[in-house]
């Protein structure tokens, strides 16, 4: 039987507003330029993570192995990435649906060389980075629309892709 983890359909957005009462932080004071700093900072974390030798080992069917928590972090920076450059270059985009889930079967998260995806995770939170950095003022308070109708802002949106990567940190004790 192909046990998969239960789908995570929580709406996260919760975290822009209050202090995440499962990892404890709090990300709402942070600018984009510090996040970037963050960003940067967690690539050295996720490889060392991605150096364990248990990996691959989920630690229970329902839960993700650190390669696949890994794989989910370098895609979800991509996915930011996207969403702020549609943030600066559209009028109130709505950003396509990304299903975390359904991405961690389609790329087959679990059966990926951890080295492959260290790689790809420096790339992905080196791109997002950039960009975070090179905000100005006037494209920090534009906005975007998910497609279940949660606003961002530029801001908030690298505050949501932090807490997702901080969070995921705490849960791998890294
Ligand atoms: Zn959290």
């Amino acid at each position: 039987m192909n046990v998969q983890p239960t789908p995570d359909s929580k709406d996260w957005t919760w975290v822009l507003g209050s202090v995440c009462t499962e990892c404890g932080q709090d990300v709402r004071a942070l600018n984009p330029g510090q996040i970037a700093g963050l960003v940067r900072g967690s690539v050295e974390l996720f490889t060392s993570v991605l150096q364990r030798a248990d990996v691959r080992e989920r630690p229970s069917p329902q839960v993700w192995s650190p390669l696949e928590y890994c794989a989910h972090i370098s895609d979800m920076y991509q996915v930011m990435n996207e969403r702020l450059e549609l943030i600066i270059n559209q009028e109130t985009p709505v950003f396509a649906n990304w299903d975390q889930d359904e991405a961690a079967i389609r790329n087959n998260y679990g059966g990926l060389d951890p080295m492959l995806v260290a790689q790809q995770l420096s790339d992905s939170a080196g791109r997002f980075a950039g960009a975070l950095e090179s905000l100005n003022d006037q494209q920090i308070t534009r906005t975007g629309y998910r497609s279940n109708g949660s606003v961002f802002t530029a801001a908030t949106l690298a505050q949501y892709a932090w807490h997702d990567a901080i969070h995921h940190l705490h849960d791998l004790d890294a």
